[in-house]
């Protein structure tokens, strides 16, 4: 029981200028698309936002025709420099609509605004600023003097970052002097088709982006497509090996940004109070929503009890509702359908013998909402431990050395992030050359530069995003 109540302090709506209707965006323009409409919805009220165009394969097909003959008449002419012009523009205008976007894009993916307006919307415009400044550099990239742009990139996206996973395709694609057709994720199309607006404004030439709205079919035409040249995409494993299989035998290139199931690995040693922030960042931001999440917490037999009773502390403080409430610590579920994924992993888990424990929130009357919840006792076998969850689900389990603990954390058939928390830089160092994960985090967790590179091994997928790596997987060297 808390002694200080918060007062509600949403955010204004009253920034958005929302249209009823968004078509696809083509050519440099909207137009109707020849599937079924569909709606998007607030997962935090289930109240409709905006009607959204399908796009039918007849639609993608004018999308990737736009894309190759921007490609041909103007993008691939230009200098990087005059590219990077652009992209510092677009930049320049997702900072000056940040507002605008953070509360478009809380309120159609349910995650608090607090964590749109100081993480997603500041990062969507830092990869656009890094990626502006390679435009010119490409030469510098390691791929030789004058290495060459693909043409047009197929990209398709996950809801959990909708308008950052854009960005991070968007902007090292076009610092690479190719254009592209982008497939938002069917229940988050809302800040793309504001972002096209953006695009409109920065005076980007026609075709150079192209979005098109829909659901898998949308995707699976696009990566189909016979005149793209890059595939890229970020979502599900099942869905990457569709695409890898469909890809397959072409001369497309393909990136696949898939699940994880990192292990947040804490010692004895580390900072005791750091870690459970760190924890809790580590799985409960954005809802658990997260392809990196630390969601294996391994912790060291003799402070089991300790973290678990922190954690559950920490645990009760968080306020969970309103995603445009700027004290909202845990917003929406996405979807009605991933909550009943959660439910149903939750409820294996309890039926395999972990031990439940939820925080106890007030849940919301409609939309999708689940509470942050600790699973302890879990086996290595259990399907808490192995299935990514992709909600705010912790599954502790515990190991007493490092070697176990380094076996524990690699058995996964993922490999995208892992986490270290210890006192000791020579047992971080030790650890991370073992791990077998793209990215590690030590005393920290879910931390994002454009500057790094992010990507998994095995079922996580394979490519680099993010850095100088991100760019060579648009561009081909003077020698290949
Ligand atoms: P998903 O079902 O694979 O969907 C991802 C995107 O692919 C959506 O736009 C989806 O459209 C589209 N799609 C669905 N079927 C397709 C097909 N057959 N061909 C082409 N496109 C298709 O994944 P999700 O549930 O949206 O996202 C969650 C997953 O993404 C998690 O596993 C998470 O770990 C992963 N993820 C990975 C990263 C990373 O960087 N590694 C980052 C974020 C998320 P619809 O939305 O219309 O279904
Ligand atoms: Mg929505």
């Amino acid at each position: 029981m808390s002694f200080l109540e918060y007062a509600p302090a949403p955010e204004s709506r009253a920034i958005l200028n929302l249209r009823d209707e968004y078509g696809l965006f083509i050519d440099g323009e909207f137009r109707p698309g020849g599937g079924e409409s569909f709606a998007s919805i607030s997962p935090a009220d289930e109240k409709h936002i905006a009607t959204i165009a399908t796009a039918t394969d007849a639609d993608v097909d004018a999308a990737v025709a736009a894309a190759r003959r921007a490609y041909d008449k103007t993008w691939s002419k230009l200098s990087g420099r005059d590219r990077g012009k652009y992209l510092f523009r677009i930049a320049r205008l997702v900072q000056e609509r940040a507002r605008e976007l953070a509360v478009a894009e809380s309120l159609d993916n349910g995650k608090p605004i607090k964590e749109s307006r100081d993480v997603d919307v500041p990062l969507v415009a830092a990869w656009f600023f890094y990626y502006a400044g390679w435009a010119d550099k490409l030469d510098y990239a390691g791929l030789g003097a004058n290495p060459r742009s693909l043409g047009v990139a197929g990209q398709v996206i996950p809801w959990n970052f909708p308008l950052l996973m854009l960005a991070w395709k968007i902007a090292p694609a076009l610092a690479a002097g190719n254009t592209v057709v982008i497939k938002p994720a069917e229940t988050t199309p809302l800040s793309a088709l504001i972002f096209a607006e953006i695009l409109q404004q920065a005076d980007l030439p026609r075709g150079v982006v192209n979005i098109v709205t829909g659901a898998g079919a949308t995707g699976a035409a696009l990566v189909r497509h016979p005149d793209v040249n890059k595939v890229a995409f970020t979502g599900s494993t099942p869905v990457g090996r569709e695409i890898a299989k469909a890809v397959a035998g072409t001369d497309k290139k393909l990136t696949l940004e898939l699940g994880g199931k990192a292990a947040n690995i804490v010692f004895e040693d580390a900072p005791i109070d750091q870690a459970i922030e760190g924890i809790v960042n580590g799985i409960f931001f954005n809802q658990g929503h997260v392809c990196c999440a630390g969601s294996r917490l391994l912790v060291q037999e003799s402070v089991h009890d300790e973290v678990v009773d922190r954690l559950k502390q920490r645990l009760s403080t968080l306020r969970l509702g309103d995603p445009l409430d700027k004290n909202t610590d845990i917003g929406a579920i996405n979807s009605r359908e991933q909550l009943d994924r959660i439910r149903e992993l939750s409820r294996i888990g309890e039926e395999e013998g972990a031990v439940r424990w939820s925080a106890d929130c007030v849940i919301p009357e409609n939309g999708f909402w689940f509470a942050p919840t600790i699973f302890t006792n879990v086996q290595a076998s259990h399907r808490i431990a192995r299935d990514e969850i992709f909600g705010p689900v912790l599954s502790v389990l515990t190991f007493r050395t490092p070697g176990e603990a380094i076996e524990k954390a690699n058995n996964t058939p993922y490999g995208l992030s892992a986490g270290i928390w210890t006192d000791k830089g020579s047992r971080i160092l030790a650890v991370a050359d073992r791990l077998r994960a793209g990215v590690i985090w030590a005393n920290t967790f879910n931390r994002f530069d454009p500057s790094s590179p992010f990507g998994g091994y095995k079922e996580s997928g394979y490519g680099r995003e993010g850095g100088r790596h991100g760019l060579l997987a648009y561009l081909k060297g003077a020698a290949s």
